[in-house]
């Protein structure tokens, strides 16, 4: 049956930045499509226990853990919690991110490291912290999130453009390094999307935004979940190594 093939039934999912925004999205639309979550995010308390709360209300398990991906100790202290939890990860999404936007020539060192950190370094971290028991049970599913950043740079955001380039030259090196091991390895490059994140932009630049997109509007944090739950479902048992573009036609 097709509905099988987009079905988590018996699956566990590691996310990180699962709070608020997209990544809030992912835990929902996997709780929904049958997957346990371990739940990770930095600060927000309250709106990571919200989550937990309407994972448990569709009937499946929520573990939250508040760590700081861009800690390599705390990355391993997630894979840890995962299998104490869960017994097993079967699907890990990089999707913790922040931006700290300046000029080059305004931007300071720790601007720079702390969004290096965070999006890029947060992946070496949290892949290794899954990888073993992934190759362990000789399956496995992640997927990363990159950006339009990325791929097309924008003036005041090298510190992030860096990252998520980052993020798919680390994807495609993974898929290759892993798929002997059954485990696929995506990305997703989403375009402006309504979250927090893009509630730092003024209402003007904002309006700059809309109207460079051909189709006329910011995407949802559910389209970019669906398009996640996707790329982890058996339905693309046949795709690594991509970079899914998803932006409303603004980077064509
Ligand atoms: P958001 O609403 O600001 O949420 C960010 C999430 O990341 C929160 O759950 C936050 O936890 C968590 N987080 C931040 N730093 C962390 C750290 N050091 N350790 C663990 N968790 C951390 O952002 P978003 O817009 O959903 O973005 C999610 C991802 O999509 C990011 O990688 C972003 O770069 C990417 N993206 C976003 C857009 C967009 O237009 N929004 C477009 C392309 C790509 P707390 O709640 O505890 O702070």
């Amino acid at each position: 049956m097709i509905k099988d093939l987009y079905d988590l039934s018996g699956k566990v999912a590691l996310v990180t930045g699962g709070s608020r925004g997209i990544g809030r999205a992912i835990c929902l639309a996997f709780a929904e499509a049958g997957a346990d979550i371990l739940l990770n995010y930095a600060r927000s308390d309250k709106q990571a226990d919200d989550v937990k709360r309407q994972i448990e209300a569709m009937g499946r398990k929520c573990v939250t853990v508040r760590a700081d991906v861009s800690k390599f100790e705390q990355a391993q202290n997630l894979g840890k919690a995962v299998i104490n939890h869960f017994g097993k990860v079967d699907i890990l999404i990089n999707n913790a991110g922040v931006n700290r936007d300046r000029t080059l020539r305004r931007m300071t060192p720790e601007q720079w490291n702390e969004v290096i950190q965070t999006n890029l370094s947060s992946l070496f971290n949290c892949t290794k912290a899954v990888i073993e028991p992934m190759i362990a049970q000789n399956s496995g599913v992640i997927v990363s999130v990159s950006s339009i950043i990325g791929e097309m740079g924008n003036v005041g955001q090298v510190n992030y453009a860096s990252t998520k380039a980052g993020i798919i030259g680390f994807t495609k090196t993974m898929a290759r390094e892993l798929a002997g091991n059954n485990i696929r390895v995506n990305a997703i490059a989403p375009g402006f999307i309504e979250t927090d994140m893009l509630g730092t932009v003024p209402e003007d630049i904002r309006k700059q935004i809309v109207a460079q997109i051909p189709l006329g509007r910011f995407g949802t944090p559910e389209e970019i979940a669906l398009a996640v739950l996707f790329l982890c479902s058996p339905a693309a048992s046949w795709i690594t190594g991509i970079t899914l573009r998803m932006n409303g036609g603004h980077y064509i």
